[in-house]
């Protein structure tokens, strides 16, 4: 079967296309700018060049269209009909207490995630127009959803719901839900399989720092904590998102600047983090070079960012009573060899003992970088949410068959 894989942001739509019968990408690329007057469509086919094309693409049904045109294009194209897409894979950033899992795409479905909108008011309207985006210009080809929360659906009570009045949850659903679950779940069945140990054995502490970042405690193959809450702003500090704060920070700040709620929302997921405390850059990169060169707020922002990360870790293996893996992933993790070694090198309470050669080698393929003697196994492994998601897809079509 071969599958499109979509990630559709408000202005932007990533998508990927994968032959399942031996899991290869046979294409991938991303349109951004959609709504705006000057477009772009980047092509990448496996095996062939990369094209970009400028154009006005004013919504998410012309993106589509114009990437189906690319994927069957002379020149550019992998496939040699629209009909070899089987199925389109989705990923949908919240799916509430809805979904523990990912489904086929019904109009209950949709309107269950329309539902939520509420909770991810700027994730999920662009999952909607992704998923009628598709439809429209592949009638009857079934779809699948994926949903960012749904693997940490398994969080117990105790750690899921915040210490306020029950009658909000109970109203409104106020509660942890946690992202970026796709990738914490697939990490942790990569190191599994690395180990070569059974995933109900271990107790694995995964670390997804990217331009957004979330831990996730897992036991039992299951997550049983996660670093982000009812939003993607709880947690970590980020690029741009303070992560954890004094909420009551928020009425005070409102009140002494005059804020509007929009205001304080910008504030603390967009101007935040990082970008807030180096005042240079919200990528991690930038931060990097500013601290090698002696920049005080650079090697402030990193400290901050290195020790609330290592605090979550610490607190992730109390939780556990224990950790007997820790994973880093996503474009800081993955990368960041200095990040790593400052956190890890303060893990010695634990047992961590990090193995400093293994730690500076850049391979893209899953690797340990903890010493032989080391109690915990830290690994580094590349994420792939959109394999994850490609998988579900085929599995929940081949099911439906
Ligand atoms: P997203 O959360 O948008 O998916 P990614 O997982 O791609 O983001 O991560 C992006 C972040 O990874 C950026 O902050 C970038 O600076 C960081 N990053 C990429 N390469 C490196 C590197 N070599 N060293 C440090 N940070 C890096």
């Amino acid at each position: 079967m071969k599958v499109l894989v979509i990630n559709a942001g408000s202005s932007s739509l990533k998508y990927q296309v994968y032959d399942m019968t031996d899991e290869s990408v046979l294409a991938k690329g991303l349109v951004e700018r959609i709504g705006m007057d000057s477009s772009i469509l980047t092509h990448k086919p496996t095996g062939k060049e990369e094209v970009t094309e400028v154009s006005e693409i004013l919504e998410h049904t012309t993106a589509i269209r114009k990437v189906l045109d690319k994927l069957v294009h002379a020149e550019h194209g992998v496939l040699s009909s629209i009909e070899e897409i089987q199925a389109v894979g989705h990923r949908v950033v919240h799916g509430g207490e809805f979904f523990n899992g990912s489904a086929l795409v019904t109009d209950e479905v949709k309107a269950k995630i329309r539902q939520l909108i509420d909770l991810a008011p700027l994730h999920n309207p662009a999952a909607i127009m992704g998923i009628n985006a598709a439809e429209a210009n592949m009638p009857g080809v079934p779809q699948v959803v994926v949903f960012d929360t749904a693997f940490h659906q398994t969080m117990p009570e105790s750690a899921y719901l915040y210490a306020i009045p029950r009658v909000l949850y109970n109203k409104y659903k106020v509660r942890r839900y946690g992202a970026h679950g796709t990738s914490h779940y697939y990490v942790s069945q990569i190191a599994a399989e690395f180990l070569e140990r059974p995933i109900e054995d271990l107790k694995i502490i995964t670390c997804h720092v990217g331009n957004g970042g979330s831990l996730t405690a897992i036991q039992n193959g299951v997550s049983v904590d996660t670093s982000m809450g009812m939003t993607p702003l709880e947690g970590l500090m980020m690029g741009t998102r303070s992560g954890d704060l004094d909420p009551a920070i928020v009425p005070y700040v409102m009140n002494k600047e005059d804020l509007t709620l929009n205001e304080v929302n910008s504030m603390l997921n967009k101007h935040s983090g990082l970008l807030a405390i180096s005042g240079i850059s919200s990528d991690m990169r930038e931060i990097t070079e500013g601290m090698e060169n002696g920049d005080p707020n650079s090697t402030l922002a990193f400290n901050m960012y290195e020790y609330r990360l290592r605090k979550y870790i610490g607190s992730y293996a109390a939780a556990m009573n224990g950790v007997d893996v820790i994973v880093f992933t996503a474009g800081v993790g993955e990368n960041s060899v200095v990040l790593r070694q400052r956190v890890l090198e303060q893990l010695t309470y634990l047992g961590v003992e990090l193995d400093e050669e293994l730690n500076k080698i850049r391979s893209g393929e899953p690797r340990r970088i903890s010493t032989a003697n080391s109690k915990v196994e830290v690994l580094i492994i590349p994420t792939n949410e959109e394999l994850v998601i490609a998988r579900d897809t085929n599995r929940i079509v081949e099911e439906s068959k």
